[in-house]
């Protein structure tokens, strides 16, 4: 499926930013989970990643870090990544450029991150030319559509199965349209790409 796995052709429309990040041949990943911090679900996702020993990457909304900080914090505390996602969760096909990086900002003042993820997997070329002068961009190599309703656990899962590959970058949801799916297939997936040998790198390479 298209969506699961993005086409070459979607990805040369940002160039410049990472859809996956293969390490000299090595088997790794690197997992990501976007739209928290909240206390509903995000304590519970660092839980079963400390219960593996993996890390992951948090693509947080400003909002959410503003109203839940002791939630984000729990996440940098445990050693996690964390990168930009707007302050509130724009889709940047319906703002302006100005608009757009200003939210960037707001969000930039309470997450401290190079990295930059942008909603609904969109953006408008001068917004990406802009972000790109001051962030990495990370898109992704596997989206799981845990968020979706027309989706099972089940279906998450086996989308993990079938399309990750040296590099992925998987996407997942701390969010609790996405928690159902996420709770079920999440741990499913950690366990099974561990038992094929996948080492759960963040993008520390890229850090200020
Ligand atoms: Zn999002």
């Amino acid at each position: 499926m298209l969506i699961e796995h993005p086409p070459l052709l979607y990805r040369l429309l940002f160039p410049g930013a990472i859809w996956r990040k293969e390490d000299n041949g090595r088997k790794c990943l690197f997992l990501t989970f976007d739209d928290g911090p909240i206390p509903e679900v995000t304590p519970w996702v660092l839980d079963v990643l400390d219960r593996y020993g993996v890390k992951a990457t948090f693509f947080c909304v400003g909002e959410n870090v503003y109203k839940h900080p002791d939630v984000y914090q729990m996440i940098l505390d445990r050693g996690h990544g964390v990168g930009n996602h707007t302050y509130n969760h724009l889709q940047g096909l319906r703002f302006r450029t100005k608009d757009y990086t200003a939210n960037v900002g707001k969000a930039a003042e309470l997450i401290h991150s190079p990295l930059f993820r942008p909603p609904h997997g969109h953006m408008r070329r001068p917004q990406l030319v802009a972000l790109r002068k001051q962030y990495k961009i990370i898109m992704w190599d596997v989206i799981t559509r845990d968020y979706s309703p027309r989706v099972t656990s089940d279906d998450v899962f086996r989308t993990v199965c079938k399309y990750t590959r040296n590099g992925s970058v998987v996407v997942f949801h701390d969010s609790l349209k996405a928690e159902k799916n996420m709770r079920e297939a999440m741990p499913r997936s950690i366990e099974w790409l561990l038992s094929e040998g996948y080492r759960f790198d963040t993008f520390t390479d890229f850090a200020r």
